[in-house]
């Protein structure tokens, strides 16, 4: 049975409002935290795959997945840092051993010299 003209427009008014977009509101994503825009009026999540991780995990796992990434970022960043300080120490000691392969070369062409002029007061 056809709606009457007025039953149609009432539903085409309902359906244009249904169309309208939503005015740009942002909402932080329940599962990553993720700043996101709302599309929806009951939006919760940034993507599908993060409303259905929270299905599948529920809503413990984001902030522990953003918790042990920022752990596991630190990690990295102090390992790194330890990492230069210990290349900084062995630039150094490579300098020094440097520093002492002249010194000993020094000493043993000293060492020589005066051998030599030991010998040459013996052969006198
Ligand atoms: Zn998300």
């Amino acid at each position: 049975m056809p709606l009457s003209p007025r039953a149609q427009a009432e539903r085409r008014a309902r359906n244009k409002r249904l169309e309208d977009p939503v005015p740009v509101k942002r909402i932080r994503c329940k599962n990553c935290g993720k700043l996101t825009e709302k599309r929806k009026p009951w939006a919760k999540f940034c993507s599908s795959s993060c409303r259905h991780e929270f299905a599948r995990h529920g809503s413990a796992f984001g902030p522990l997945k953003t918790t042990l990434e920022n752990l596991v970022k630190k990690w990295l960043k102090d390992y790194q840092e330890r990492v230069e300080r210990l290349e900084r120490a062995l630039v150094e000691l490579k300098e020094s051993q440097a520093f002492l392969r002249t010194d000993i070369q020094n000493l043993k062409f000293e060492g020589a010299d005066a051998d030599r002029r030991i010998s040459d007061l013996e052969n006198k």
